[in-house]
């Protein structure tokens, strides 16, 4: 279960984002994530709520913006979108090439934005 130790990490870097900043609470997490991590969406909140207890991130919404997977073809440049557990989809719908490709976009992770409510 992989997600357990990227939900860790957001956690962490949250919750001192929000000391740093002098939040009382964080209300958003705005996390870009690119299918090809083959993260699991709901367990990645629910176990985002299970670290975040007795933090300033408790209860905190976990918005998740998804990045497609896509490649571009070596042979002929062409650009698609790939599904990774999808063997069918590792073929150039442009020139027929199976799996001669590079990655271009889809493995992103990352916190775009934290929202937040100050303390008094
Ligand atoms: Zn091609």
């Amino acid at each position: 279960m992989h997600e357990m130790s990227l939900v860790r990490s957001v956690v962490s870097i949250v919750t001192e984002e929000a000391e740093a900043a002098g939040a009382a609470k964080v209300t958003k997490v705005h996390i870009v994530l690119g299918e090809g991590r083959d993260i699991v969406e709901d367990l990645f909140e629910s176990l985002f709520q299970f670290l975040a207890r007795g933090t300033v991130a408790e209860g905190a919404r976990v918005v998740l913006h998804t990045r497609p997977y896509m490649v571009r073809c070596n042979a002929c440049g062409n650009e698609f979108h790939l599904i990774p557990i999808d063997k069918r989809t590792w073929t150039c719908p442009e020139c027929g090439k199976y799996k001669d490709y590079q990655l271009v976009s889809g493995m992103e992770f990352y916190i775009s934005k934290i929202e937040a409510s100050k303390g008094n």
